[in-house]
């Protein structure tokens, strides 16, 4: 039987290699930081990591990690409602709302889980669900596992909201759901007139901020203190898999009653496991961190202006952008894929995205700035771009 199926599978994948979109994925023999080696020996400084504050190999996180070892040891084998629930769980379900000025968390293994299970315990076929139409994966899957009537507005588009909107009112619940960033263009969903559209029409806002907290507004609270409206959206998901420490873990937090319906119906949480106490243990020394000063915070928007401000001014087209990525544009796939390659030659590790990934002719390099990069890493990356810009005839 599986001669078939395997012909079959490998005829698929030869299509996906055929089309150039194979992901090959490369092996980093040494910790997650602005410096990685390369299993080949090679040193490069990444510029494609989700490490917004360089905390993936921070001192205090690791501390806190191996004291949570010995204190609760490693795996909590259940889930939160049988036995797996211990104190560093509730601490930092408590830190992450005091972070966002919200009232309760609910922790997963992953954001990706946090948006999977977090619709379809709140709302039924009555409901409206109003989603941007450059969200992302897991809010879609969400949205599909939910018996809401879908709506879907034109990225960041309060005109083509407005009217979606207008067309749910048949409807008894409503809510608009974006993400916070949006990881390919670097700019930011426009919280505060998706909160006067939805307040003219009694809509629920929702915000997925794992590609803006810790990164965007001045003490990176994300999108709701960059627009001033912290308490004001009822639902926030997030990762503790990109700025907050990059290891693994996702959130939902929000009005108390969300939260309490979650942890009885949302599937993800209710049947699959705690995150391991160290994370937990490591993501509320995060908190506390961020909380103490606002020294990475600050470093990683001077890193971005300064990186920012170098590229367009030797002429690169970037995206318009209020987060800590930059998206340079090429326009051309192939220009970008080799663009890409030659950075890395010169040490420079960045990624090369094309369609089907973002739209046809808007192939660029994503640049992802980070706290832990030294003024001697950006001048060698914007250096490094302008020697292969030139080179290849962009600039
Ligand atoms: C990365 C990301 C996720 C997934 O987070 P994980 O914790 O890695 O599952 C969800 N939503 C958005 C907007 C993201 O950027």
């Amino acid at each position: 039987m599986y001669s078939d199926f395997q012909k079959h599978l490998q005829a698929e994948l030869e299509r996906i290699s055929d089309a150039g979109l194979y992901k090959d994925e490369r092996v980093i023999g040494s910790p997650q930081a602005a410096e990685i080696e390369l299993v080949d020996g090679q040193r490069v400084l990444n510029f494609c990591a989700n490490n917004y504050l360089g905390l993936s190999n921070s001192p205090e996180l690791i501390e806190a990690a191996k004291k949570a070892l010995d204190t609760h040891g490693y795996g909590m084998s259940s889930v939160r409602f049988i036995c797996g629930t211990s104190d560093l769980h509730k601490e930092l379900e408590e830190k992450i709302a005091a972070f966002f000025g919200t009232e309760d968390t609910i922790l997963y293994a992953a954001c990706f889980d946090a948006n999977g299970g977090l619709f379809e315990p709140l709302l039924t076929s009555e409901d409206a669900i109003i989603s941007d139409s450059l969200n992302h994966a897991s809010i879609i899957d969400g949205v599909r596992l939910c018996k809401a009537k879908r709506y879907r507005y034109e990225n960041a588009d309060m005109e083509d909201l407005e009217n979606r909107l207008a067309a749910a009112q048949e409807q008894r619940f409503s809510i608009v759901v974006t993400d916070g960033v949006f990881s390919m263009d670097g700019n930011v969903a426009p919280l505060d007139k998706i909160l006067k559209l939805a307040e003219k029409y009694n809509a629920l806002v929702m915000v997925d901020e794992s590609h803006s907290a810790g990164v965007v507004g001045k003490t990176g609270r994300g999108v709701t203190e960059l627009f001033n409206v912290k308490g004001r959206v009822e639902i926030i998901t997030g990762t503790l898999g990109k700025a907050f420490g990059g290891a693994i873990g996702g959130f939902t937090t929000g009005k108390k009653e969300i939260i309490a319906l979650l942890r009885q119906r949302s599937r993800p949480y209710l049947f699959s496991n705690s995150i391991p106490p160290l994370v937990a243990a490591a993501g509320s020394r995060m908190i506390d961190m961020m909380t103490e000063t606002n020294e990475l915070q600050d470093k990683l928007h001077y890193n971005t202006s300064y990186f920012v401000d170098h590229i367009s001014e030797m002429g690169f087209d970037i995206k318009p952008t209020q987060s800590a990525i930059c998206a340079v544009m090429l326009y051309d796939a192939r220009l970008s894929q080799e663009f890409a390659s030659r950075l890395l030659d010169e040490g420079i590790y960045v990624i090369g995205f094309s369609y089907p990934v973002v739209p046809e002719g808007e192939a660029r390099i994503r640049v992802q700035l980070s706290a832990a990069h030294v003024q001697e890493h950006l001048d060698k990356a914007i250096r490094a771009f302008e020697k292969i810009g030139k080179e290849m005839k962009v600039v």
